[in-house]
């Protein structure tokens, strides 16, 4: 028979690492399930400029001190996948390639995950100039033209990234405004080496004789002229998709977020969900870190 804890905590983005440090000092037996080690999506980002008290802190360096942070206490640590959860009240089995997990409670923090545009060429190129992770990535286009789409906080923050070390950074958006911070928008204007090309939808990414990204097919959507850029380097931040697919039991809306507002609680007793998988107004660092400590004590009601 699997221990039984009295919460297990599934992800290790900010919400799944402050959910476990609330939880550890609340006394609870804490079991945290991590798929790919800590930090979750701000790994992705190159500087974190709004999380307060730290200005300026890269995304690697923040997701590196919660988690020194929630090792300072006694939360059991494990890295795995979860394959599935059978929702019991009071016993939910978490399954995974490591064994099942019974928690008297659950809390879902598995974030989002980069959405994929589906156009030819993006499968068959990723990793060979096909990236959905500038910071991860950049570093093999210094010196090179590439093109980020999108118009997002994302978009923009990865395009002042690159530009730091490509030629050339076309950022290609599918409107006439962007939608990204006016802080970000202002830094990226001045930037000598970005040209944003406006009203434009990818259509193909292009195979180059190398097996490598060639350039990016793009379609004016007022003119309908359409031309290739020539790229050695494309990278996608044109939002996300929760990650939710391991439940079909528990109520989500129309895109996949999982039901729950500030308490946390989901449709099912004892299943909470935090962070940027379920439904909410805005989806920052700060939101997630907020989710964290609330599902922890909404966690706390349930067990007395
Ligand atoms: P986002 O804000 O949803 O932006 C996605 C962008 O991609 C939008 O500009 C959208 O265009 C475009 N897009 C979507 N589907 C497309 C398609 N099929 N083809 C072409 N373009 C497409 O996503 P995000 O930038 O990844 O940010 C996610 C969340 O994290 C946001 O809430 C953001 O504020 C937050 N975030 C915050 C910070 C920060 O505060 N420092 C940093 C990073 C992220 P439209 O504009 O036309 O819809």
């Amino acid at each position: 028979m699997s221990e039984l804890y009295d919460v297990i905590i599934i992800g290790a983005g900010p919400a799944g690492l402050t959910a476990g440090i609330y939880a550890a000092r609340a006394d609870l037996k804490t079991l945290l399930i991590e798929r790919y080690g800590a930090g979750g999506q701000i790994l992705n980002t190159y500087e974190v400029d709004n999380y307060p008290g730290l200005a300026g802190i890269t995304g690697g360096e923040l997701g590196a001190k919660m988690s020194e942070h929630l090792d300072k206490f006694n939360v059991t640590r494990l890295m795995t996948e979860v394959e599935g959860i059978d929702f019991s009240e009071g016993a939910n089995k978490v399954k995974t390639d490591a064994g099942t997990f019974i928690g008297k409670t659950v809390i879902l923090a598995t974030g989002n995950s980069p959405r994929k545009l589906g156009i030819p060429g993006e499968e068959e190129l990723t990793g060979a100039g096909v990236s959905y992770c500038a910071t991860c990535d950049g570093a093999f286009f210094k010196k090179r033209t590439v093109a980020v789409i999108g118009g997002g906080d994302v978009a923009v923050e990865d395009a002042i990234f690159l530009a730091r070390g490509c030629e050339k950074v076309y950022l290609v958006h599918r409107r006439d405004e962007l939608r990204a911070a006016k802080i970000l928008q202002k830094a990226l204007f001045e930037l000598p080496n970005v040209e944003v090309v406006w009203d434009s939808i990818p259509k193909e990414i292009v195979k180059a004789d190398t097996g490598m990204v060639g350039g990016l097919t793009i379609e004016n959507v007022k003119s309908h002229e359409v031309k290739t850029l020539e790229v050695s380097g494309v990278f996608i931040a044109t939002g996300n998709n929760p990650n939710s697919s391991y439940t079909d039991a528990i109520d989500k809306d129309e895109n996949g977020y999982i039901k729950a507002d500030e308490s946390c609680a989901t449709s099912l007793p004892g299943v909470f969900a935090a962070g940027d998988v379920r439904t909410k107004r805005l989806r920052q660092v700060s939101t997630a870190v907020a989710d964290g400590a609330n599902a922890v004590y909404s966690v706390q009601e349930f067990l007395i």
